[in-house]
């Protein structure tokens, strides 16, 4: 489904991401890991491209979505295959990003019908069932001041769902939540992943990464130091970087 090969990104000197390649199959569930400032939300946001790239392409299902040429300067399609490939992903941020002003139901449904241009009943319709299964379905008239960190996430990821994304981008979705309103994302995520939604998911709860992914990244300083099967990874890691790294979580 998507294929990043050779990324580079620089922000001034400041090397951030140096030639990262990465493949996501369909139905696959990645993760992410890696300590902070290593480079793994601009990895997300050059994937979702909300960033160029200094060098490198990007291909969604098999069509150059992005690439930069030899002088680093990058090179996207047009505007409506921009457009397009935008339909193609969906982005869950930490801080939730809804619109204050908007209730639920709106911050669900307006992207689908101004962005998808899809009929409103359909639209409606369907943001209610997302509604439903994110277990907010009393919740359509609310705003999103009204609602706890988690209820807000499950909001999010329902916005996001309602795109019909292929993928579906998180960056640590549960970072900005008490301890306690963790669970309920991960375990919505859980369900995403039972159902086979193609998944790339930048986090730091470490034994969720290893039960819900098909495979992980380790990165740091801008590259990745280490990937692999998640379990073989978390629990046996070869590197002295993703061992040191890891330590912190036991
Ligand atoms: P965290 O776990 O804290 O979220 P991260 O792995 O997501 O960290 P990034 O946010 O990708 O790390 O940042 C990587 C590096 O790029 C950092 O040194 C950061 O200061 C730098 N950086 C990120 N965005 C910008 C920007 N827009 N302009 C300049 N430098 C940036
Ligand atoms: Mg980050």
């Amino acid at each position: 489904l998507l294929e990043i090969n050779h990324c580079n990104k620089k922000f001034g000197d400041n090397e951030v991401l140096k030639d990262i390649s990465l493949s996501v199959e369909e139905g696959q569930v990645v993760s992410i890991i890696g300590p902070s400032g290593s480079g793994k939300s601009t990895l997300l946001r050059c994937a979702t491209l909300l960033e160029t790239m200094d060098g490198g392409d990007l291909i969604y299902l098999g069509e150059y979505t992005a690439k930069a040429d030899e002088t680093g300067k990058s090179i996207y399609g047009t505007k409506a295959e921009l457009q397009k490939a935008r339909q193609h992903f969906g982005l869950v941020f930490q801080n939730f990003n809804l619109f204050p002003h908007y209730s639920v139901l709106k911050n669900i449904t307006e992207p689908p019908i101004l962005i998808g241009k899809r009929p409103k009943d359909e639209v409606y319709a369907e943001a209610r069932e997302l509604l439903k299964k994110m277990g907010l379905a009393d919740k359509e008239d609310a705003y999103p001041y009204q609602l706890s960190g988690g209820q807000q996430q499950r909001v999010s990821i329902a916005r996001a769902l309602a795109m019909k994304p292929k993928i579906l981008f998180f960056d640590e979705p549960t970072s900005a939540l008490d301890p306690e309103l963790t669970g309920e994302i991960l375990h919505v995520i859980k369900e995403l992943a039972a159902e086979h939604m193609t998944m790339v998911i930048v986090t730091h709860e470490m034994s969720f990464a290893r039960d819900v992914s098909d495979h992980i990244i380790f990165m740091d300083g801008g590259v990745i130091v280490e990937e692999g099967e998640p379990k073989e990874l978390i629990n046996n890691p070869k590197q002295e970087r993703t061992k040191a790294f890891l330590s912190r979580f036991q």
